[in-house]
């Protein structure tokens, strides 16, 4: 075994595999930008070198300075954790170079499945089946659209060098197809500097489920059973689980098989994972495959009682697979939540910030809870939005999630945005506990899952009453005992008189107005206050409470101007022109940030006077964009 790895990631994956190797007596290696010079990741590694700046470009994607922290710290081996290097050849032979084994599939298994066109062509051929589609060489916009056309809509457009969802577009009727063509390819040139497209039937209700492998150099292959990773949002994973609901046995057979095929045909060794849809007919189709371990890995090590870092380590320095297929069972099920700084109410807008409070549930036999970061920690701009995974075990699904839900309401996370009540809701909808999962289930529980229903407010109002008169009464005594936890939830139970007074309050951003007084109803119902205001977990959802200050007036959770840059980033395209007459709606200019664009809409039929940036130039969340004039006819 190795006696010291380098671990050439950061955040969560970095502690996560550090934790393996600690288990094992191997000694490791972070490396750091300088936004990371007191992260967690670097705490807990026995040594750390410093590899640059802050934007990954000139760190954690730069494999010399990496290399370069391997040799002197004396490492045997890198693991690249996932994203980053994770899947980039010219790094694998770096390393090979430099007589330093990479924790990874050989560079050629790296190289057939870094484009998902020829990544197609090798499962065609192997017999894996696939998406139908055009993936092929010639990139001429005209036959990419006739391929589409052939097919008929709606399809999906594809970066071939993709991943994270970048450069996708679904395209629903050939009018719209030439300006989602640019902006698919506009965004893959950002993200991979590379901007070969392909196009796919877009299946509209499947699910995603996807298959872990893991081969080892002496011929052996098996499968860790599968994942059910279809609740997404922007075509990214959410929640996964593990096993897939209703999953068959045979099925479950057919596509382990189909995964194995897969990863022989391109001589795989390590951990990897094959994604396919898989139809209401049962049909499944081959999407790609992550020549990688899985951010969503700890399901399935939840379900299997196996360490996949482990197995990781074990392979990459030429040890058998630790055992064999027939001894491999499901035991129980697991979910995985991904925590995130974003804005669920924004269009899942990033979310930067300090973390100000951070308390994640205590972890157990049933709850663990994966995380690179601590309380007092900023989310930065520079690196994904994910502040933690949250993962749950227990015997069955029922209970599963039950845990799930109940460790959501416990974590405590303020100080910015994040999207711990969107999944609450989320794991609360009929739908999700009857495992009636696909890639559309966010869309399609959107009024349950964002609880725009004035009946949520009715049912919400005394619930809050109650929780306001509550915070009322903590911080009285908070003030009086001096306590230093102003933000410690608590679950309703006490009822002590108050006087009447008329409590102005905004409930998921509508008015409510009441008397403050206690109904005195029981309640199951969690309170944790916020910046704002307060956030009730209840039985039937996640409600967002503020309370409306007379001089706030009615604004105060406008946070959101549809004329204003929503976060820091860069201004990519101008799409009209200045005095043009635009109808409601329409795209009026695009920014980019963290690699994803966002469109600025018009809010009105009229035209835009003015754009105060240019493409290029970087421009502050907040920041006005542009000047817009309503048509008169438009006005009240
Ligand atoms: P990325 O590598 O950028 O994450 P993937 O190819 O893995 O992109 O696709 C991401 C998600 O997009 C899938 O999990 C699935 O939900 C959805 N998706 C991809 N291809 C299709 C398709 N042809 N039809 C419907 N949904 C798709």
């Amino acid at each position: 075994m190795f006696s010291k790895i380098l671990i050439a990631n950061r955040g969560e994956i970095a502690c996560r595999i550090i934790k393996t190797a600690q288990a094992m007596n191997i000694a490791t290696v972070a490396v750091y930008s300088e936004a990371d010079r007191n992260a967690l990741h670097v705490q807990m590694a026995d040594e750390s070198v410093f590899i640059g700046p802050s934007a990954s470009s000139e760190s954690y994607l730069v494999g010399d300075n990496i290399v370069q922290a391997a040799l002197e710290t004396g490492a045997e081996a890198i693991h690249p954790g996932y994203g980053f290097l994770s899947e980039n050849a010219d790094f694998c032979r770096l390393c090979a170079a430099n007589n330093l084994i990479f924790i990874g599939p050989p560079v050629e298994a790296v190289e057939a499945m870094g484009s998902k066109s020829a990544a197609k062509t090798i499962m065609a051929e192997a017999g894996v089946p696939l998406v139908p589609g055009y993936h092929g060489a010639d990139q001429s916009p005209d036959l990419i659209k006739q391929a589409a056309n052939d097919m008929g809509y709606p399809v999906l457009l594809k970066a071939a060098a993709g991943g994270g969802g970048k450069g996708m577009r679904a395209v629903y009727a050939e009018d719209e197809f030439d300006q989602a063509l640019e902006a698919a390819k506009r965004e893959a040139r950002n993200s991979f500097n590379d901007d070969i497209m392909l196009v796919e039937k877009y299946l509209l209700t499947p699910r995603h489920v996807e298959i872990q492998v893991f081969c080892d150099a002496h011929g052996n292959a098996l499968h860790l059973f599968e994942r059910d990773c279809s609740v997404q949002r922007r075509h990214q994973k959410v929640i996964e689980e593990a096993p897939a609901p209703g999953m068959s046995e045979t099925l479950r057979q057919q596509m382990g098989e189909a995964a194995i095929k897969a990863a022989l045909a391109i001589n795989y060794q390590g951990a990897g994972t094959v994604e396919f849809l898989l139809d209401t007919q049962g049909q499944f189709y081959f999407m790609e495959m992550n020549a990688r371990l899985q951010v969503e890995h700890p399901v399935t090590e939840m379900i299997s009682g196996q360490d996949l870092v482990e197995w990781q380590l074990r392979v990459a320095c030429g040890q058998p697979l630790p055992c064999s297929q027939n001894q491999l069972k499901i035991n129980g099920h697991a979910f995985e939540a991904r925590i995130y700084a974003e804005d669920p109410d924004c269009d899942f807008l990033p979310a930067t910030g300090q973390l100000t409070v951070l308390q994640p549930p205590a972890e157990n036999a049933y709850v663990r809870v994966d995380t690179g970061v601590i309380e007092g920690d900023e989310v930065s701009m520079y690196y994904d939005p994910m502040i933690a995974k949250l993962i749950v075990w227990d015997i069955d699904r029922d209970r599963a999630l039950q845990r799930l839900i109940q460790a959501l309401s416990e974590y405590r996370i303020a100080g910015l945005t994040n999207n711990i009540g969107f999944l609450y809701n989320l794991a609360t909808t009929a739908a999700f506990k009857a495992g009636e999962v696909n890639t559309g289930f966010i869309a399609q529980h959107e009024q349950e899952i964002f609880r725009q229903r004035s009946l949520d407010i009715a049912y919400a109002i005394p619930i809050a009453a109650e929780a306001m008169a509550s915070l009322r009464e903590q911080q009285a005594l908070d003030s009086a005992n001096h306590s230093s936890e102003p933000n410690s939830p608590w679950h309703l139970k006490n009822s002590w008189g108050l006087p009447n007074v008329q409590l102005q309050l905004q409930i998921q951003g509508q008015r409510a107005v009441f008397p403050l007084n206690r109904s005195r109803r029981s309640t199951s119902s969690t309170v944790v206050s916020t910046d704002l205001g307060f956030d009730l977990f209840t039985e039937n959802g996640y409600f967002r409470c503020c309370e409306v200050k007379p001089n706030l007036g009615e604004n105060v959770e406008d946070g959101m101007n549809s004329l204003k840059a929503p976060m820091n980033g860069t201004l990519v395209a101008l799409t009209v022109e200045i005095g043009s007459p635009v109808l409601k709606g329409d795209t009026l200019l695009v920014m980019e940030a963290m690699k994803m664009e966002h469109a600025i809409l018009a809010p009105a039929d009229g035209q835009v006077l003015d754009f105060f940036f240019q493409p290029g130039e970087l421009v502050d969340g907040g920041t006005e964009l542009l000047a817009f004039e309503v048509n008169e006819n438009e006005l009240p």
